[in-house]
Formats: structure tokens, sequence, C-alpha cells
């Protein structure tokens, strides 16, 4: 069953059709507003273990991996951000198309993957018209064990 839920920034709230139902989290879900900063939506995204979906990369571009490098190693002091997704295109109808394809044809380090592993593995997906999306990894919590290092 999948734990894991996607926060939608409000520039992108009309897509929480293309996301599953159960998984979606609007900000008033999680006690902020329209209103909001960035800062306090990256925070939110954080403790709950939440993907962040968003149409503003200049922002969040920034302020995810500010938030990740403040991680400590005390109780609750781990800020890490469990997934990024960057919607490039402003247009609803083109939004809607790209991350269709993207959701089906998601691959990092050669092989394909789910939203899943975008949140066990804290990567980002940039979704643009154009081109197929381009998966990387966020910055990484020290003290944290992920998925792709045990054993
Ligand atoms: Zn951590």
């Amino acid at each position: 069953m999948a734990s894991f839920k996607f926060l939608l920034d409000h520039d992108v709230r009309h897509l929480a059709q293309s996301f599953p139902s159960k998984q979606v989290l609007m900000l008033e879900d999680v006690g902020l507003s329209q209103r909001s900063s960035d800062g306090e939506i990256v925070e939110a995204a954080s403790e709950r273990g939440c993907i962040i979906v968003t149409n503003n990369a200049r922002n969040f571009e920034k302020e995810v991996p500010e938030h990740i490098a403040s991680t400590s190693k005390k109780a609750k002091g781990c800020t890490q951000v469990h997934g990024l997704v960057i919607v490039v295109p402003s247009e609803k109808f083109v939004q809607e198309k790209a991350l269709a394809d993207a959701t089906s044809t998601l691959r990092f380090e050669g092989r394909s993957i789910g939203w899943k592993e975008v949140s066990d593995l804290c990567l980002k997906v940039v979704i643009s018209k154009e081109a197929r999306a381009v998966v990387t990894r966020l910055p990484r919590c020290p003290y944290c064990k992920f998925e792709d290092e045990k054993g």
C-alpha cells in the first residue's frame, strides 16, 4: 500500500486528478493556505514525507535543497524532502498531458520507476512538454538510510 502522498502547491491544485486520488493533499489539508510561503510548503511536505508538486521551478529548486541542508542529528531534526515534481508547462491541458506521459515513462538510472521510487529515493522530476521527464536525486540527509543504500 502506498504510504506517501503528493502535496500540491497552489499553482497546480487543478492537477489533482492527475494523481491517485487517495494520495493527494491540498495545502489546506496540511494546515496551510493559498497564501502560505514556499518555505512553509517545503517544511510541511518534509514533516509529512510528501512529494511536492509545483509549477514554480525557480523557488522550489532553491528552497528544497536549502531546507534539506538544514537537517540535524537531533530528534525530529531531519529535514529531508521526499520528492519534488516540477511541472514546467503553464497551461492546464498541456500539464495534464505531460504528466500522464511522464507517469508512464519515468526512468532513473536505466530502469523504469514509479512515484513510489520518487518518494523512496527522494528524487526530483522535471516534467516538460517536449522531452522525457528528467529525473535526478535531491540532496540527501546524511543521517537517513535510503532504499538504494541498504545491504
Ligand atoms: Zn534524515
